[in-house]
């Protein structure tokens, strides 16, 4: 720790995908660890963006978002959700869904606060509280279903909660939330009147029979739910960081407080591809799920025959598994001795989770799926070779 560094970085490590993409490229390892896909999306898109850069947009955009882009998150809105959304007030734009997110708690969480936060969590989420000031309070998602319990939820609600964080799907659980999980979040979050912060990136990997349920749906959560999401997971273009929020006009105007003085505004010539992105027909939406499908069975198969014990997940594009006789001390070991010995480097989830439960987390791996098919193929030959 560098004495130079203030107190709401001193704390910070390097991310654990950092960490492990860096070991994956030292050991030539096939990296099913950091969630980004080995395949670009489709074509008209990034033709999309060579066509914005070629045709001059290249100046800084409008802060809250190019109108094109907010216009078409309040298509999709209406057209996956039968949402009402006004492209104006009720939209902003960001640098990924990480922006939005830590826009988001910048901008509704004084110090003191606390924070609600579904255990495991994707790590942004506490660092973005902690540099807010506020403080997490954890609900454990437990094995093998991934549901929480109804009163230790109720018991992490206190006088200064003021906002709940929910990711559904879920990374790194797959998990979808229920209209029941999602009614009795709403009406905690209405006796102590937090607000819902709902991570929705995951919104177009879900695999039937699951369904994606948008928590801002539900009319009873509706007034107090900002919803986030981005393209880089719907489109296959992780790299290009565009995200935004759609919500309530308060909450909304509240986001783009901060956005002005975190990035200001988001590239420009990316924000006009995205947009004719989320205006695909239906058979993009339903092609990707299909592929996914197949690439999850695909691997979860592989993994049972190498002697792991994977959880199928409901949704995104990660599958949790339990190590089995693959088990080393603990998840870090497990993980550094897959990708260096095994060839295939995946994430420890004790990542994901606070200090004081960490332990949970021990027996488990993290493994991607967004990868084409002649990598899961080398993947699960590698690990086949441990049966
Ligand atoms: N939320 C979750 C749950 C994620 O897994 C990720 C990872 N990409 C993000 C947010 C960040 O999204 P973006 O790349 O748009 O910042
Ligand atoms: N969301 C991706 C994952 O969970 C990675 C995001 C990142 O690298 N920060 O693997």
């Amino acid at each position: 720790m560098s004495t130079r560094e203030a107190q709401r970085v001193a704390r910070f490590g390097t991310t654990v995908f950092s960490e492990f993409s860096a070991l994956a490229r030292a050991a030539n390892a096939v990296n099913l660890g950091q969630g980004f896909p080995d395949f670009d999306g489709p074509d008209e898109i990034k033709q999309a963006a060579i066509d914005a850069i070629r045709g001059g947009v290249n100046q800084y955009a409008i802060t809250t978002g190019a109108a094109a882009l907010r216009k078409a998150v309040a298509e999709h809105a209406a057209r996956f959700y039968g949402q009402k959304v006004d492209p104006d007030a009720e939209v902003s734009v960001a640098s990924g869904a990480t922006e939005v997110i830590f826009d988001a708690v910048m901008a509704l969480v004084n110090p003191g606060d606390d924070v609600v936060v579904f255990e495991p969590f994707y790590d942004s989420y506490v660092a973005s509280v902690e540099m807010a000031g506020g403080r997490c309070r954890y609900v454990r998602l437990k094995a093998p279903t991934w549901r929480f319990d109804e009163a230790e939820l109720a018991a992490a609600f206190t006088d200064r909660t003021k906002l709940v964080i929910v990711n559904t799907p879920h990374n790194p659980t797959g998990k979808c939330f229920t209209r029941d999980e999602l009614e009795l979040i709403g009406r905690l979050a209405a006796e102590h009147d937090a607000v819902i912060l709902s991570d929705e990136v995951y919104e177009h990997l879900v695999y039937a029979p699951a369904r994606h349920l948008r928590p801002a749906t539900i009319p009873s959560l509706a007034p107090r739910t900002l919803t986030v999401s981005s393209g880089g997971k719907s489109f296959s273009f992780t790299g290009w960081k565009i995200g935004w929020a759609l919500g309530p006009a308060d909450l909304v105007k509240a986001t783009q407080k901060a956005h002005q003085f975190v990035t200001f505004a988001t590239a420009s010539p990316f924000q006009e591809a995205i947009a004719k992105a989320l205006l695909l027909p239906d058979s993009y939406f339903t092609g990707f799920e299909q592929l996914y499908r197949a690439k999850r069975d695909f691997l979860i198969e592989g993994l049972k025959a190498a002697g792991f014990e994977p959880y199928t997940p409901q949704g995104t594009y990660f599958v949790v598994a339990d190590a089995g006789r693959h088990a080393k001390a603990d998840d870090f070991e497990t993980c550094r001795w897959l990708t260096r010995e095994v060839g295939v480097a995946a994430i420890p989830p004790s990542a994901f989770y606070s200090a004081e439960h960490k332990a949970e987390a021990k027996r488990l791996v993290r493994f991607a799926f967004c990868k084409g098919d002649a990598t899961l193929a080398e993947a699960v030959q590698r690990l086949k070779r441990l049966a």
